[in-house]
């Protein structure tokens, strides 16, 4: 087993695979001064002050003070560049389109009514315009799933659309478009079967009119509890409807359809060192074949891709779709500005544990996870595609934020690269859980779907574990494999993304 990881010819660093000992011999030249932790970085040779800091071939940041061969880098010893200028990116210059065959064209899905992408589920979505229903809503869902549900066999499940937006909110601010449009498109999401329920409460700023098109606002798809006489009377109104819904639902059946009806959704969180040479570009690689097989995947978080910016600009189809991306991410320096910060708040002390040194070096291996393929859409947060493809969409990195945002977008399924763990889940479509490092693995034997460890050690490509997640892939599409999160039904809280005020 190899003792450390280099990533490109130029890098003056490598992460250890496994800790290292002081006076260890890490590769021919070069031992080790002290203590290195698993993931962490070991300088191949000797950095000045102010000298670079090279990973992935970039420079992750600069040298405080010298540091000897042998010596382990750490968060504290380099100062962070300067973000890319969005001013002179180059577009459509690095267009790649000899992407690896995929081993599989079709998938078993639900088709969508509207012609969109197909469902991986079929679930019971209950649309809410405000937090006040909440508390009704679960009682009322509690009791669908255990008395209505076991009469549904074909439905999977039921989803209550809970969130903290609808009200206490400047609802005219520009900025409100972001989350009326999450919770907007996601009435419409493929696994909710075209089928559309709504519970509001009748006072509140989101009005139903706002939330559904309006041939969906109608006494059959609304139930507004204010005009509604008790508590026992709501419970009703929303099991009646339920149960017509579920009627409806009960009808649907997978079908034989091609990759080009399925969207997929990149992820990751709780990163480490090892994200970037194993979990993410198995995921790429995966994300390439089924570009190849006519898929559309959609990677996301701003601050996660803003310092490898212009190798994503590169990939842009055209001067159109690059200045859009120039565009989201000015948007999204300014929002950060205005809490006075900038991306540096990004990483976490568990992603600095696990050897990632600042934003830089977290970002270069995020983007792996998009493979190589040219990017033919960016959207603004929880937008729809339009195209088929690699899309970017600009939404939060928090998981669990840009969860909802993708799964607005319509996402059939999530692939979710970790590094340190999460236990992250979407109520309302499968995370596939991909883990860097085998002690991960090791760690949560039942919550990781797919180990990428053994592309850390040596042991197995990015080609192998990538092939193997592309199955993994059309398998829970398909619905014949169900991953860890969603057998234990590990649903996280929908937070929607509201960069506007609240009142
Ligand atoms: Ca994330």
């Amino acid at each position: 087993m190899r003792k450390y990881v280099k990533v490109h010819d130029i890098d003056n660093v490598a992460i250890a695979v496994l800790p290292v000992m002081a006076g260890e011999e890490i590769c021919e030249g070069i031992t080790a001064n002290m203590d290195i932790p698993q993931g962490h970085k070991v300088a191949l040779e000797e950095i000045p002050a102010d000298g670079k800091i090279i990973r992935y071939g970039v420079t992750l940041g600069y040298a405080k003070d010298l540091i000897a061969k042998g010596d382990w880098i750490n968060e504290n010893m380099l100062d962070l560049p300067i973000p890319p200028s969005l001013e002179d990116m180059q577009f459509a210059v690095n267009l790649n389109t000899d992407l690896p065959k995929a081993p599989a064209r079709t998938f078993m899905g639900y088709a969508s009514a509207d012609g969109g992408y197909a469902g991986t589920r079929n679930l019971l979505g209950i649309h809410t315009t405000v937090q006040c229903v909440t508390g009704v809503l679960n009682v009322a869902v509690d009791r669908i799933r255990k008395e209505l549900l076991p009469l549904f066999p074909h439905v999977d499940g039921v989803v209550p659309i809970n969130h903290a937006y609808g009200c206490g909110v400047a609802i005219n601010a520009p900025e409100a478009k972001v989350p009326i449009r999450t919770l907007r498109n996601l009435v419409h999401h493929p696994n909710f079967g075209g089928e559309v329920m709504c519970v509001a409460l009748g006072c509140e700023k989101l009005t139903v009119e706002m939330l559904l098109d309006p041939k969906d606002n109608t006494a059959e798809n609304v139930i507004v509890l204010q005009e509604v006489k008790g508590f026992d009377a709501m419970i009703t109104a929303i099991m009646e409807m339920a149960q017509v819904k579920l009627e409806h639902l009960e009808a649907r059946r997978r079908e034989e359809l091609p990759l080009s009806k399925l969207l997929v959704g990149m992820q990751c969180g709780g990163s480490d060192a090892f994200s970037g040479v194993s979990a993410n570009p198995s995921a790429g690689y995966a994300a390439d074949m089924l570009v190849e097989a006519g898929a559309t995947v959609m990677f996301s978080e701003v601050t996660e891709v803003r310092d490898g910016v212009h190798f994503i600009g590169e990939r842009c189809i055209n001067a159109e779709v690059g200045q859009r991306l120039a565009q989201e991410m000015r948007w999204y320096d300014q929002y950060l500005a205005n809490g006075e910060v900038d991306r540096s708040a990004n990483p976490t002390p568990g992603n600095k544990k696990g050897g990632l040194s600042n934003i830089v070096e977290k970002a270069m291996g995020s983007i792996a996870k998009s493979g190589t393929s040219p990017i033919v859409e960016v959207l603004s947060p929880a937008e729809r595609p339009s195209k088929h493809g690699l899309i970017y969409a600009a939404t939060p990195a928090s998981d669990i934020v840009c969860g909802p945002c993708q799964l607005a977008s319509g996402i059939g399924l999530q692939v979710f690269m970790t590094g340190r763990g999460t236990p992250y889940g979407l109520a309302g479509a499968p995370v596939i859980k991909v883990c860097s490092r085998n002690e991960m693995k090791e760690q949560w034997p039942d919550l990781i779907d797919v180990n990428a460890g053994p592309v850390a050690t040596g042991e197995q490509t990015i080609q192998q574990v990538g092939t193997t997640l592309f199955h993994t892939i059309v398998n829970v599409a398909s619905g014949t494999e169900k991953p860890f999160a969603e057998k234990y039904q590990l649903n996280n809280d929908l937070c929607i993304f509201n960069p506007a005020p609240i009142t």
